[in-house]
């Protein structure tokens, strides 16, 4: 087995974007070959939101799909929903309380998405977010935790929760690292000062379900720049076909926008196509699995399996040491 673990995990808001694409899972798939890998359904974590409970459990099984789509391969990953392992409920409840609460309301993402709502209106489950993130990551004692940026204070957060544990009660986490790609953050097509994402708006995200005519659409309405390339949109465009196009055609576009000749009809019709043939494979291949949602339950019943043997192992220590359980 591999020396190194990795967990990551992505919330099944519906339609996943380019963003969690290139910051998030297209580095789980590369990551599978050399590591021991863990990836899971977050829908614990999509609760905290406006959500429909009528399209829950299909953005489950649609975020599954989109795993393996994107080349996530379950004989290589373990891929499970975070909700059928109770010990990550377990997990979280009890670390809850070597946590100061003070460290919560100082998260950004707690203050950015409370801040939205009346004061003592935010739900607890937000600013319990990252604690039960913690316990998702302790669980299986990760050397690294692949996510965008925007995570970054999450996992440190897990390292502070780990390191008082250990404090008190002898050596039980290891203490895990962020793991990011070369785009920790891609930016909205309307407003590149904020990150990609579903809560601004669709026409915001290009997700990875769009078709052609769609993803041309939404570029075309995509904010850039007066022609020079250093607009927050237009770098992020030039980003993108970075990523989905092939290295020539980048390296035109890049060069164009440093000579201040870039035009950016041209660039957005050129990124159309790229994304759309990249995407092509992984539309067809994720339509075929939603074609056949008990396969998909079968595996990811085997993953729940295999997940749940290294959960319990943690939990039983954890329990052992708190004195919840006899010790050995
Ligand atoms: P979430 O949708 O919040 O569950 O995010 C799933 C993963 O995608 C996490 O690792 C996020 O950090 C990553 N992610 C979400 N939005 C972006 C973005 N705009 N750019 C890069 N990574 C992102």
């Amino acid at each position: 087995m591999p020396a190194t673990t990795i967990l990551s995990g992505i919330r099944p808001t519906g339609n996943l974007h380019v963003g969690n694409y290139l910051g998030a899972l297209q580095n789980f798939v590369q990551l599978q070959d050399r590591h021991e890998c863990f990836f899971f359904i977050a829908d614990l974590h999509a609760l905290n939101e406006q959500f429909d409970a009528k399209e829950k459990y299909a953005q489950v099984l649609d975020t599954a799909a989109t795993f393996i789509a994107a080349g996530l391969d379950p004989s290589r990953s373990t891929i499970f929903v975070q909700s059928r392992l109770p010990a990550h409920a377990q997990l979280a409840v009890t670390l809850a309380n070597f946590i100061p609460v003070g460290y919560l309301f100082r998260m950004t993402q707690y203050k950015e998405k409370a801040g939205k709502q009346a004061q003592g209106n935010a739900n607890a489950g937000l600013l319990y977010y990252p604690v039960l993130m913690a316990a998702d990551i302790l669980l299986y004692q990760p050397t690294f935790v692949p996510v965008g940026d925007d995570q970054d204070q999450h996992v440190e957060l897990s390292r502070d929760i780990a390191g008082f544990f250990n404090k008190r009660f002898g050596p039980t986490f290891g203490l895990p690292k962020t793991l990011h790609t070369e785009t920790p953050r891609v930016m909205s097509l309307l407003d590149p000062t904020k990150k990609m994402s579903k809560t601004l708006g669709g026409n915001h995200c290009l997700n990875l379900d769009d078709p052609p005519a769609v993803i041309t659409k939404k570029l075309s309405r995509a904010v850039t720049d007066t022609g020079d390339g250093t607009g927050a949109g237009a770098k992020n465009l030039l980003l993108l076909l970075e990523h989905f196009a092939d290295h020539d055609t980048a390296q035109r576009f890049q060069r164009a926008a440093k000579e201040k000749t870039i035009r950016y009809a041209d660039l957005k019709q050129t990124l159309a196509r790229a994304i759309s043939d990249y995407l092509k494979p992984i539309q067809e291949k994720k339509t075929a699995l939603l074609a056949n949602p008990d396969h998909l339950e079968e595996l990811l019943a085997a993953g729940a399996v295999r997940a749940d043997s290294v959960a319990q192992k943690t939990l039983s220590a954890v329990f052992q040491k708190i004195g919840l359980r006899p010790g050995d």
